[in-house]
């Protein structure tokens, strides 16, 4: 399939092209490097620097590239921000999304995968979370990327757009060769930090919250692999019914605690890990965890990685081997 890549330059981005391009599949990743970096981009993918706000850009691409599918990763990604920043976040996320369908439609493209997320669902009622739990965001990210699920729906039924949202729970890892792994400036999520903890790169982790009424009263999130994202996305693409808006929950079904993935980190890098009892971080829920049954049935996926030593040396030898990340 010849696939279209929004934001293939980011995190779970160039995990999914990598995948693709080894998969056999022609990609071009079109991402305005606001927050990916060049040459995460797999070598095999062709690569155009733009911008989804930009529209005659963004419609010269897709009408001359003969696409088959679009996968569309490129959005704004920071909770805390998306609170103090809410109308950036609706304009990237939801304004450029609404242009990127305007342009799919016109370009004749009905098929789409699309980069949700658990924050869709808020604070659960109940863990697994399963499809049918109610979407209840608490933030303006969580929000935006529902209003985009909202969007395919009606799209679907409009003009026979067929598209799936998959909803990752805690992304993370890198991909086992150590070639492409997580960068992201400023870095806000937990395994990164308790690796560059580890290497003593920075003095210590916060632990935000040890009063949660989980069992060791840090908070409990499903750590998923980058590179089972990525499966997901590639078996998804070919699934996709037109006319139709699937939604899967991508995530191992198990719940870890923040000092869980601290032990892990002391165990694989084999140095102690400084952690230091902070504050509850707002809007935090105490207890995360994906039921990935839908996905199983649907899509034929499984995670692989299930381990979560094995997922914490991926993230450590990328981290060892690229200290400064992409470098650029
Ligand atoms: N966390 C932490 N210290 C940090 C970063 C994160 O204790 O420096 C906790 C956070 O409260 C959450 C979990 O680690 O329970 C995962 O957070 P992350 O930001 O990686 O992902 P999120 O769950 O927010 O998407």
């Amino acid at each position: 399939m010849r696939v279209f890549v929004t934001g293939g330059a980011g995190y779970v981005g160039s995990h999914c092209v990598r995948d693709l391009c080894d998969h056999g599949h022609g990609v071009l990743v079109f991402d305005n490097l606001s927050a990916g970096h060049r040459s995460a981009v797999h070598p095999q993918a062709e690569f155009v620097q733009g911008d989804l706000a930009d529209r005659s850009a963004l419609a010269d691409v897709l009408a001359a590239g003969r696409f088959e599918a679009v996968m569309h990763f490129a959005a704004f990604a920071y909770v805390g921000v998306s609170v103090a920043e809410p109308l950036r976040y609706y304009r990237n996320n939801v304004a450029n999304t609404l242009q990127l369908l305007e342009l799919m439609r016109e370009a004749g493209i009905q098929r789409l995968v699309f980069s949700s997320t658990c924050a869709t669902y808020g604070v659960p009622d109940r863990v697994p979370i399963t499809e049918d739990t109610p979407q209840r965001p608490i933030n303006p990210y969580g929000r935006g990327k529902l209003v985009v699920e909202w969007m395919l729906q009606d799209s679907a039924r409009a003009w026979g757009l067929g598209s799936c949202s998959l909803r990752y729970f805690n992304a993370c890892g890198a991909a086992a060769d150590g070639s492409i792994g997580e960068d992201h400036r400023p870095e806000t999520h937990l395994i990164p930090l308790v690796l560059s903890a580890a290497a003593g790169r920075r003095p210590c982790v916060q632990v935000f919250g040890r009063n949660y009424p989980t069992p060791d009263g840090t908070c409990i999130r499903d750590y998923i692999h980058v590179e089972d994202l990525a499966s997901a996305h590639r078996l998804a693409i070919a699934v996709v019914q037109p006319a139709a808006a699937a939604a899967y929950n991508l995530g191992t079904g198990r719940g870890l605690s923040v000092r869980e993935v601290i032990a892990a980190a002391e165990r694989v890098t084999g140095r102690r890990v400084p952690a230091e009892e902070s504050p509850r971080r707002p809007g935090d829920p105490p207890m995360l965890v994906a039921d990935a049954a839908q996905a199983r049935a649907a899509l034929g996926w499984q995670a692989q990685w299930t381990d979560l030593d094995d997922i914490v040396r991926s993230a450590w030898r990328w981290h060892e081997s690229h200290p400064d990340g992409y470098g650029d």
